[in-house]
């Protein structure tokens, strides 16, 4: 039988599956008992491990942290694929269905989890089983790795893998976008302030995640003060006081040019305010000179650079002032050109230069795959001989689950230009998208592992 007839054929048992998997909440919490990422990741991956048995695989569990399901389990797999079962968080009253009850409506597929990664997940076990019964031969084993704690970004249930077990040689994990992604940007996310000597500006607080650009910040200046207006600004008197909102633009900390930042946009008003003393601007200018309105690229901070991979992008994204006290945080992606250690210089010296100290600096290094090794032209070939469209590697300002795995890439399952509603409400998947994945992931083992 040929592999797309035999998913077809199988289309139901690939969406009864994936209805057992979106049923359980699986968001990732703390440890309970012997579930390191809670009862909930716990029962996800018990859940899955059982589906992947009834469907005749080999299966582990990794103490919760992540599970393994092997087509042959003799001998070290050859291939992994890499997806997870923990998912984001709901907001139920959003979402016109269920969320953790997969719904048909239409040839999409409804649920938490139905893109990611749940159904990308089951899609590659099923092009794994097609293989199989449509009697394919392969080199050696293809594993599928099931983490239990991706959305958290602390890449614990990996790190334990790798105590367990040995992470293959290849590896793509079908948590992203189509066609491949073969470079993720460095990331660095900062953490700088101290004393202000303000006296008119009491307090500015703003910002609810490091990796997004801002879209609202407040302000409380001393006394009432007669402000201009100005598009997107807006104050009142409140206690003897002046408090200003200044709104921007939100967007997401890889692409801060899609947006536009609230906190930037208000120190620029600020600068203008008259009654302001000299420790009001010099906490303002400062600010300013590290974050100028406008500009993504860290020009500032002397770190704009533009490669294959894309350009630097940073994002002034927390503030706290209080009681004359600073916190404020910042999101920088560098190309592969630079790395953490001349960035982390720059960021301090620049930071230092404004005046306010350096507090805290982590991240990540790039990440970046060979274009034209056998691997990854195995897998473009799948994409266009399945697809018919042209197959391309690409760079990203995000990072991926393979981010820190040597040799990976980030292949599918979204398709290119389509909005799944991905962490968001009304999470979907189209029946057709999954069963083309799995296909173009049957095609891909095939051509890396095929006899
Ligand atoms: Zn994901």
């Amino acid at each position: 039988m040929e592999i797309r007839e035999y998913l077809e054929k199988n289309l139901d048992n690939l969406k009864s599956d994936l209805s057992r998997l979106v049923k359980i909440p699986s968001v990732s919490t703390d440890r309970e008992g012997e579930y390191p990422f809670g009862r909930e990741c716990g029962r996800v991956l018990d859940e899955f491990l059982q589906i992947a048995e009834e469907r005749g695989f080999t299966v582990k569990n990794l103490d919760y942290y992540a599970g393994s399901a092997d087509l042959y389990p003799e001998g070290d797999a050859l291939l992994g694929i890499l997806a997870h079962l923990d998912v984001v968080p709901v907001t139920e009253k959003s979402w016109s269905v269920p969320p953790f009850e997969m719904t048909e409506k239409e040839g999409r597929l409804y649920g938490r989890g139905v893109e990611d990664d749940k159904g990308p997940l089951l899609a590659a076990m099923w092009a794994m089983k097609a293989i199989k019964e449509c009697g394919f031969k392969l080199k050696g084993n293809v594993r599928l790795i099931a983490g239990c704690s991706e959305e958290t970004g602390t890449e614990l249930d990996l790190r334990e893998y790798c105590k367990r077990e040995k992470m293959p040689k290849n590896v793509f994990t079908p948590d992203a976008e189509f066609p491949l992604i073969t470079t993720e940007k460095g990331m660095l996310r900062f953490t700088f302030g101290g004393r202000t000597l303000t006296e008119k500006i009491i307090g500015i607080k703003g910002g609810t995640v490091v990796n997004a650009v801002p879209d609202r910040v407040t302000a409380i200046l001393r006394g009432k003060i007669s402000l201009s207006p100005e598009e997107g600004i807006t104050s009142y008197n409140e206690d003897g006081n002046t408090v200003i909102v200044c709104g921007g633009k939100s967007a997401h900390a890889s692409t801060p040019a899609q947006g536009e930042n609230a906190f930037t946009k208000l120190f620029k008003y600020l600068s203008a305010i008259e009654e302001l003393t000299e420790g009001d601007r010099k906490l303002t200018e400062s600010l300013l000179k590290l974050f100028p309105h406008g500009e993504t690229n860290a020009a500032a901070l002397d770190l704009a650079v533009e490669d294959r991979s894309g350009e630097t992008t940073c994002v002034f994204s927390i503030i706290d002032l209080r009681e004359g006290q600073l916190t404020a945080k910042a999101d920088m992606r560098f190309p592969v050109s630079l790395n953490k250690a001349r960035c982390s210089e720059k960021i301090k010296a620049a930071v230092e230069g404004a005046g306010f100290e350096l507090l805290n600096i982590t991240g990540s290094e790039p990440h970046s795959v060979d274009e034209n090794s056998e691997f990854v032209r195995a897998l473009l070939a799948a994409y266009a001989e399945v697809t018919g469209k042209p197959a391309f590697c690409k760079a990203i300002g995000g990072g991926t689950y393979v981010h820190n795995i040597e040799g990976g890439v980030a292949f599918g399952m979204e398709v290119e230009g389509e909005d799944n509603h991905i962490h968001g409400d009304d999470e979907w998947v189209g029946v057709d998208t999954l069963l083309t994945a799995a296909e173009i992931y049957a095609k891909a083992i095939l051509g890396i592992l095929g006899e």
